[in-house]
């Protein structure tokens, strides 16, 4: 073999050489180039520049999103169906500690009716809970909004304390309890289902005798009983003294009772009432008579005379606020000594005749529950007044 030269052996050494020189420059020149880029693209994360999104194609939402619309639509729903432990159970507060901890259900409660009924705080409210700078935060499983701290009122953006709110929670609510204003009233709703013949005497003492209960009139237009109108004014009567603050002693509930009328003045008296009224609805066998009247002894009567005339201005003033308050023609104050009912009372005494139930029109009126209410407000109204005349003497 014959063996290269040495000018050749050189050349090749050289060419060998420079490939080499090439290579390594070369793969330093790529390496730069991919290290810049790997930075360039590591400095585009830190700086969490959003991706650019295409405007043919709607953003998948993150799970972030997901989890504070879940979030919202449940306080929200809660809220809006005044649920308000369930609402309190979307919100945390941090404590000193930094734990998550739960507001007062009942401030929590008072903080959101209140919301409710102030439109110009409530959506504000809203939209804290919908911003992304409300913090979330999860803690054995559940999820909470963690408000600011520990004042509701503050946070909901209520510019007065609770203190200065508390008044405007505290509504009346019609299931308020009236103040009571001391005076206890019978009522006797007249007559019941069978009236008892079987007599008794019409005063304490007397000879004379009447029927325990007469069976009372009826009015053939509406088809009711005398009883059955009697107890639906007393039983609404009951309610209306009672929401003015009066005590209500009833003499019978229900049609089915067999109560005489000297035994009806005998339960009034003992139940501690200060005044008895009795009602009751007029018949005459003139059917186109009709109005209203009340009852009351003479100063004469044997039995009851000495409470005549604290009688006589019960009627009065009973019968006169009834026909305003109605419009009914008003027949006055009868004087009669000849009721069982208000010769056995020892308290001052009264009976309503509300109207003529043999009158169609009449009739019809009482039995409609407009006019009844319109009559219950009469006859309150004239309690009232027997009682304000009283007091000044
Ligand atoms: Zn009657």
């Amino acid at each position: 073999m014959k063996r290269p030269s040495r000018i050749k052996v050189n050349i090749l050494l050289i060419f060998i050489a420079a490939i080499v020189v090439a290579v390594v420059v070369g793969g330093l020149w790529a390496y730069g180039r991919y290290r810049a880029e790997e930075e360039a693209k590591q400095k585009a994360r830190e700086a969490t520049v959003t991706p650019v999104v295409t405007a043919t194609e709607t953003p998948a939402p993150t799970p972030e999103v997901n989890i504070r619309e879940e979030l919202l639509s449940a306080a929200v729903g809660a809220l809006d169906k005044n649920r308000i432990t369930e609402f309190g159970n979307c919100l945390r507060y941090r404590d000193e500690q930094g734990n998550l901890a739960s507001y007062d259900e009942k401030a929590l409660a008072d903080c959101v009716l209140y919301l409710r009924a102030h439109e110009e705080l409530y959506e504000p409210f809203r939209g804290l809970l919908a911003a992304e700078t409300t913090e979330i935060a999860e803690e054995g499983g559940n999820r909470y909004f963690v408000l600011a701290g520990k004042n509701l009122w503050e946070i909901t953006g209520t510019p007065r304390t609770e203190e200065e709110i508390a008044p405007e929670l505290a509504t009346p609510t019609p299931t308020e309890a009236p103040v009571p204003n001391g005076q206890k009233i019978a009522i006797d709703p007249g007559h019941q289902a069978q009236g008892d013949s079987e007599q008794e005497p019409v005063g304490p003492g007397s000879d004379q005798t009447k029927a325990k209960v007469a069976s009372g009139t009826h009015g053939d237009t509406s088809g009711l009983n005398e009883y059955e109108l009697n107890l639906a004014v007393s039983l609404k009567l009951r309610d209306e003294l009672a929401a003015r603050g009066y005590e209500v002693y009833m003499i019978r509930e229900t049609n089915e009772v067999n109560i005489s009328n000297r035994e009806r003045a005998e339960m009034a008296a003992a139940s501690g009432a200060d005044i008895l009224v009795r009602i009751h609805a007029n018949g005459s066998a003139d059917t186109s008579v009709q109005g209203a009247l009340t009852m009351a002894p003479s100063t004469g009567n044997p039995y009851v005379g000495s409470l005549a005339l604290e009688c006589q201005k019960l009627s009065q003033d009973i019968i006169d606020a009834f026909c305003a308050s109605t419009g009914a023609a008003s027949q006055g104050v009868y004087i009669t000594d000849e009721m069982s009912g208000i010769n056995w009372s020892t308290i001052p005494v009264t009976i309503v005749e509300m109207g003529y139930m043999t009158n169609p029109d009449e009739d019809l009126r009482m039995a409609s529950g407009e006019y009844q209410d319109l009559m219950v407000q009469g006859i309150a109204n004239g309690v009232d007044s027997y009682f304000a005349g009283q007091s000044n003497g």
